[in-house]
């Protein structure tokens, strides 16, 4: 990648196939070739990684260019596009590289992001920590990542001409330097927001009066994966409730790989109790289970904050459903597993 000496046309072209926010790693590859005097083009593509349809191919004239940088953060995304007349093609992201990625080299990985990459973003990104110590079954990160470090300090990606920052690490709080971090961010006087589930498990009084201090954007994000976490998340939440308003909370849940249907509303139910927002996040088993249309009503209900508040599980079927038929599938489920909507 770094081998500039052969490069003729002195222009690259970057391809951002599916993210749905800026692309750090394009915007550190931006910097690095502009700086060493490229032009450098990005063409922004909007394939969805939820949307299992049969994806259009994108042809890319690459002719003009030295190297042509492919990213693509969802598999099912990963042969949508292809390059004609360009000997240097380089793909990255966990499309084509899942757990095992292609790290950019040291000098792009820490270079200063090029935030003139895409319009319109508020945002500085970057990652203050890597990797993660704990090893969930269904999650990648420690694979990929290893275990937790921290990655990048705040200035080498934080930009004062832009209102918010956007942290990406994926188990911050599990960071020794966490309090000194969070009172950095403060000092900033911007808008913060984990883009990850915070682990919850891991609050300390401390460290919850300084993120419920900042200037958060949205709402705070941690994760309820587990139902043996149910009595953690309990008494972690004396700590938090008292430090912010209601529903400013949410809760990534966990649905499809190892909990009943059952448990996936105990915890659903618990949060509402609580008046946190669940997030359900369907495992793929979700896809291809005999629940599969439970599970995707379930999503429908609990990702709609304004339905959830406002409807049960039931209500929220009636009124999605207009036939019968697909309103009896899931109500099927519900008195096949026995549950108890309320
Ligand atoms: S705590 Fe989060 S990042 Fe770490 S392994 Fe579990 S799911 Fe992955």
């Amino acid at each position: 990648m770094l081998n500039l000496e052969q490069c003729q046309k002195k222009a690259v072209c970057l391809i951002d196939v599916d993210s749905t926010i800026p692309n750090l790693a394009l915007m550190k590859i931006s910097s690095f070739f502009k700086k060493n005097g490229f032009y450098v083009d990005l063409k922004k593509l909007n394939y969805k990684g939820y949307d299992h349809s049969k994806r259009e191919i994108t042809i890319i004239d690459g002719s003009q260019y030295d190297k042509v940088f492919i990213s693509a953060i969802f598999t099912l995304n990963k042969n949508t596009v292809v390059v004609n007349d360009c000997i240097k093609v380089i793909k990255g992201g966990t499309g084509y590289y899942g757990s095992n990625p292609q790290w950019l080299p040291w000098e792009i990985e820490h270079i200063y992001p090029d935030y003139t990459l895409y319009k319109n973003n508020n945002y500085s990104l970057g990652f203050l920590t890597r990797g993660c110590p704990n090893n969930c079954k269904y999650c990648f990160i420690p694979k990929k990542e290893g275990r937790l470090k921290e990655h990048s300090p705040l200035d080498e990606f934080y930009n004062p001409n832009l209102p918010k920052i956007m942290l990406l690490d994926n188990n911050f709080l599990a960071c020794r330097n966490c309090i000194k971090l969070l009172k950095k961010l403060k000092k900033t006087g911007k808008k913060i927001t984990f883009k990850q589930g915070l682990d919850f498990r891991l609050l300390t009084k401390e460290k919850a009066k300084l993120l419920a201090d900042l200037d958060y954007d949205g709402e705070y994000i941690f994760a309820f994966d587990r139902m043996s976490d149910k009595p953690i998340i309990e008494k972690k939440l004396e700590i938090w409730t008292p430090l912010v308003k209601d529903w400013k909370t949410k809760f990534f849940v966990l649905v499809g790989f190892d909990t009943s249907l059952e448990q996936d509303l105990d915890r659903i139910y618990f949060l509402k109790k609580n008046k946190c927002l669940p997030y359900v996040m369907r495992h793929s088993n979700c896809y291809s289970s005999e629940n599969k249309p439970f599970y995707t009503d379930l999503a429908a209900w609990c990702n709609q904050p304004g339905l959830f508040k406002k409807l049960n599980f039931i209500e929220f079927l009636k009124k999605r459903h207009v036939t019968r038929e697909r309103y009896n599938q899931t109500v099927e489920i519900i008195k096949k597993h026995n549950l108890i909507i309320h």
